[in-house]
């Protein structure tokens, strides 16, 4: 452990950071890793939304319309509602490349 320390404490001397300079770093790395995500818009620009026949999504809170996110780097499409952000769905694998022939990923 104090052999870590050490070796951490090199590093940040080396570069002229804080520890929280390097948390803060590593965080908006890390975010970004974990949501390498492009959002489907119409071509004529706007996000695109999906609506639930006379239902609701299932994420409990009341909305019926999503939208869809692709992972880049997962190669998945999900659908997030759009009030409350909730991943609801996946789209299948065999319907990916379909829906990402859709409109525009941004
Ligand atoms: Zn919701």
């Amino acid at each position: 452990m104090e052999q870590i320390v050490k070796e951490l404490q090199e590093l940040l001397d080396k570069y002229n950071l804080t520890i929280d300079d390097a948390v803060r770093i590593y965080k908006e790395h890390t975010n970004k890793k974990i949501k390498p995500r492009k959002i489907q818009h119409y071509a004529t620009g706007g996000m695109w939304c999906y609506f639930v026949k006379d239902e609701r999504n299932p994420c409990g809170c009341g909305s019926n319309c999503y939208h869809k996110e692709y992972d880049t780097d997962a190669n998945i499409i999900y659908c997030v509602c759009n009030a409350c952000n909730s991943e609801i769905y996946t789209v299948k694998d065999e319907y990916t490349k379909n829906d990402l022939s859709k409109g525009t990923w941004i």
